[in-house]
């Protein structure tokens, strides 16, 4: 016998209705003889309205993070209850446990906690007396005893950490769409779905804005080698599979696809300040207040220096953008710089493909699509798999459209993939 641990997003759980096709689908996988764990979001929306609440209630503070983590985790807490008592009333025995009951021990990093540890044995246990057992997503406990929650799609991380705990066979996220595309095929309707993808291509997708996954649930999977797979919760289908490299071969090809996939995102914003004096130490006077302040990084671009002067410009999460201002404005200061200016309506637009490894010329066919549909280039960064670029934000999709048709990444079955209602 296997153990599966299935995951269902907030959209698979949106009503009692899709709660029953989810309790079906966990029977049919009980009845082929496997033992389950399903770990669930919250119903689609939902964290979302409780989170409208938490701000409603703080009005212009920031909520208490101990009690918003709290009012979060809800969600999650009552789909397990509703999955639970559906597959009781269908005929099926199961237990529902929070992160806490399970004790999924986590940092005290409320909002974006790491999960520590976690205690699979009363779970073990409820598998061994033939129950499904079903465990809220998205949610921990601190050694304190406060409830945490794991960021943004972290019920995909609580699916792959309890496979990893409890060593199952395949974890499964279900999804509303039937796998990894080559890119949002929301925004690109002619996107291909993946047969498979490299853990180190899907933690570049994850992280350079691809919301299938989680990013750190594709850094557990990897590191603890759970085998993955998405898959639809609406329609069957073999999904993709996230595979170590070289298992990714392309039947009948030796060689490995040049590019896997494009990601984009709309959440950075980015910062200049003109006219720094280029002397040894400049870029830590000016990055290492924002790295006090805890601001990540991401982009960096330093000029060549004209008349001792130099430009200097870097990006971080938009909602770090007002507090990396007012610190860049203060460094501008100290520095004697002439100017200081940002922008925050912008969109960072990333090939990502193991490929990219031994071909040249990527960048180039990507700067000539790009051209060709008269998009400026603002940054520009590389890395041995990726290629990422900044660009006004108005033209994020234009250029997703346009790189995909530029590396040859439609669809050549005619068919358009239909994905469920909207995402939350
Ligand atoms: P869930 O609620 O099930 O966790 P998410 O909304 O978090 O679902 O993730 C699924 C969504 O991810 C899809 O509806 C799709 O719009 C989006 N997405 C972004 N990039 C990709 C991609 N490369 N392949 C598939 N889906 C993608
Ligand atoms: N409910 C949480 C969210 O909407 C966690 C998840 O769905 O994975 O982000
Ligand atoms: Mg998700």
């Amino acid at each position: 016998m296997s153990l599966v641990v299935q995951k269902f997003g907030g959209s698979s759980v949106a009503n009692i209705e899709r709660i029953e096709n989810v309790a079906r689908k966990v029977i049919a996988s009980r009845e082929a003889g496997h033992d389950v764990v399903v770990v669930v979001s919250a119903m689609k929306g939902e964290t979302d309205r409780l989170n409208e609440l938490a701000y409603g209630a703080a009005q212009n503070t920031t909520p208490r993070p101990r009690e918003h983590d709290l009012l979060l985790s809800t969600g999650e807490t009552v789909t397990i209850a509703l999955l639970t008592m559906v597959l009781e009333r269908m005929g099926s025995p199961a237990r529902c446990l929070t992160g806490a009951q399970v004790r999924i021990l986590t940092d005290s990093a409320f909002s974006k906690a790491r999960i520590q540890d976690i205690d699979a044995e009363s779970i073990r246990g409820d598998l061994g007396a033939g129950r499904i057992v079903v465990v809220a997503g998205f949610q921990g406990v601190d050694e304190n005893g406060s409830i945490t929650t794991l960021g943004r799609g972290g019920s995909d991380t609580t699916a792959v950490a309890l496979a990893a705990a409890l060593e199952a066979d395949e974890c499964q996220i279900y999804t509303d769409v039937d796998g990894v595309y080559t890119t949002d095929p929301r925004v690109v309707p002619t996107a291909r779905r993946l047969e498979q993808v490299t853990f180190e291509e899907m933690l570049e997708l994850a992280s350079l804005g691809s919301k299938v996954l989680q990013i750190r649930a594709v850094e557990f999977a990897g590191k603890y080698q759970v085998p993955l797979r998405v898959l639809s919760s609406f329609q069957d289908g073999p999904g993709t599979l996230i595979t170590t490299e070289g298992q990714n071969m392309q039947q009948g090809s030796m060689e490995e696809p040049l590019i896997a996939g494009i990601a984009f995102t709309r959440d950075e914003a980015k910062l200049t300040m003109i006219g720094v004096p280029d002397t040894p130490g400049v870029a830590t006077q000016i990055l290492g207040p924002v790295a006090d302040a805890n601001i990540e990084v991401d982009m960096i671009v330093q000029n060549i220096s004209n008349d001792g002067l130099t430009d200097f410009t870097f990006t971080v999460n938009k909602t770090e953008y007002d507090r990396a201002l007012d610190i860049l404005s203060q460094q501008a200061k100290v520095l004697g710089a002439r100017e200081v200016f940002g922008d925050s309506s912008i969109g960072k637009l990333s090939l990502v493909g193991v490929g990219m490894r031994s071909h040249a010329g990527v960048a180039s066919r990507m700067f000539k699509a790009l051209a060709a549909e008269g998009i400026n280039i603002q940054m520009i960064s590389t890395s041995e798999i990726k290629i990422s670029v900044v660009t006004d934000e108005k033209y994020l999709e234009l250029g997703t459209r346009a790189l995909h048709k530029a590396f040859e990444l439609d669809d050549r079955s005619g068919k358009t993939v239909s994905v469920e209602g909207q995402s939350d």
